[in-house]
């Protein structure tokens, strides 16, 4: 708790909008205290590249601490939070301390969802969190391993082929980089197996990729993986993912490798809260953007349902989180400074991107659309752009560049043990 009698913002969540709001309250006459059950900022639009090999953990993560060095009011918390007390104003955190604020923002995100089959969580890993993004490296890596030293043809062929579950962006960038990593980068580094053999499936349920997309994005997209080599299966659903492979359609497919990128769920932000939620968990706020009918408490980002002027949602994406960020600043500095509060908040749609691979990118600013080549370039200028600091904009640059130039993925260190399908323990490499 601040020492000190000014007002006591708490904030949950450093991501996206987490930060945005810190970051946008510089130099405003209060205390902050921002909450996170991980000590990073994670910038979750690359983090396929992790679970892929091209780029290490810490270059797309940074310590929430080291980013507030230099602003004495905002104290920063490694706790994880399990409830609100809103009467008492208070939040209760997993190791049974409490904080009490003068105003609350809950920006907690959203983890993915499997529609009720929780169990295929533990062969079918979502990418949320670097946690999730090294252990789907770490099972591509050892499918490749095992292959190389598995003698049986079918187990061989099982080894080798990667099902991707969900073709919204995440399910297609990963897709597109498996198969460039089977097809370019390991073929000269394997003697037993040829890795160019790879499987990659793509499933989706609905009629088409990459479905916020329009059609004619969506149709290149479609065109630009199965020219790389990916088994797009639209329009087919996955009923059971087992240790024996997936099925689609009622239909196994031998598979020992399989990301889950289907579905997402918000964080329990609405029932910490006791509010309504939409169909995903996300907590209903009104249009400023407070939740429950309480004045004093924010839901922000992936976490919160809130509505465009024309009823639609509005997408759970980065800038949408950082701009619901920005409002509630505003809202906090007008309270403080006694002025009127802005009006509720309005979403602007800055554009959609998404790539596909090595120079197949798509774009999607409404009435300007742009696929190919150049549009990839865009999309690696854009995401340089919006990471954060020097260090890491060059990093991942070189680590393009480099990739771009020599094929090499240079993040394929195994370093923890996988547990094996039969209980023993693998990953020698340790
Ligand atoms: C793989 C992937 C790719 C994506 N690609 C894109 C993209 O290309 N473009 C785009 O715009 N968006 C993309 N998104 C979506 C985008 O990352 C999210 O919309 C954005 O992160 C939402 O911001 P947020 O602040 O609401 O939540 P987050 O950024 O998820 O931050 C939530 C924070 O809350 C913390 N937290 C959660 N629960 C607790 C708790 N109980 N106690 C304490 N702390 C807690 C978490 O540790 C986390 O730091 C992608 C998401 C994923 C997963």
């Amino acid at each position: 708790m601040p020492a000190s009698s000014r007002h006591h913002l708490v904030v949950v969540g450093g991501g996206f909008g987490g930060l945005q709001l810190v970051n946008a309250l510089k130099g405003t006459p209060l205390d902050i205290t921002l909450v996170d059950k991980r000590n990073h900022h994670l910038f979750q639009p690359l983090l396929y590249q992790v679970a892929t090999t091209l780029l290490a953990t810490s270059e797309i993560a940074w310590p929430i601490r080291r980013l507030y060095r230099d602003r004495p009011e905002v104290t920063t918390l490694l706790a994880e939070v399990e409830g609100v007390d809103t009467r008492a104003k208070t939040l209760r955190l997993a190791n049974g301390d409490s904080i009490s604020y003068d105003t609350l923002v809950l920006a907690t995100g959203a983890t993915h969802a499997y529609f009720g089959n929780d169990e295929w969580e533990a062969v079918a890993p979502g990418l949320k969190t670097l946690e999730d993004a090294t252990t789907i490296r770490r099972r591509l890596l050892l499918a490749f391993e095992r292959a190389e030293i598995e003698t049986d043809p079918a187990a061989r062929e099982a080894l080798l082929t990667f099902t991707i579950i969900g073709a919204g962006p995440t399910g297609v960038e990963l897709a597109g980089i498996i198969r460039e990593l089977a097809q370019s980068t390991l073929p000269k580094e394997f003697r037993r197996i040829d890795t160019r053999t790879t499987r990659v499936i793509l499933v989706e349920a609905g009629p088409r990729v990459l479905p916020g997309f329009s059609e004619d994005l969506s149709a290149y997209a479609h065109r630009a993986l199965e020219k790389r080599g990916v088994e797009v299966r639209t329009g087919q659903r996955v009923t059971a993912c087992t240790q024996a492979g997936v099925t689609i359609d009622d239909s196994l497919v031998a598979c020992r490798t399989m990301v889950w990128a289907a579905g997402v769920q918000a964080s329990p932000a609405a029932r910490w809260l006791g509010i309504e939620a939409d169909r995903a968990g996300r907590a209903v706020v009104e249009k400023n953007l407070t939740a429950g009918g309480h004045p004093d408490i924010f839901v922000i980002g992936d976490t919160a349902s809130v509505l465009r002027v024309d009823g639609t949602p509005v997408p759970g994406i980065a800038p949408a989180a950082k701009q619901q960020g920005a409002f509630v600043a505003k809202v906090i500095r007008a309270r403080l400074n006694g002025q009127a509060e802005p009006a509720g908040f309005r979403y602007r749609h800055q554009g959609s991107l998404a790539t596909i691979g090595k120079r197949s990118a798509i774009i999607d600013f409404g009435r300007f659309k742009m696929k190919g080549t150049l549009a990839w370039w865009i999309w690696g200028i854009a995401h340089i752009y919006f990471l954060i600091g020097t260090r890491s904009r060059f990093a991942v640059a070189w680590s393009w560049l480099w990739s771009y130039l020599r094929g090499h993925h240079s993040a394929r260190l195994i370093t923890q043990r996988e547990t094996m399908r039969d209980g023993s323990a693998d990953g020698r490499a340790e």
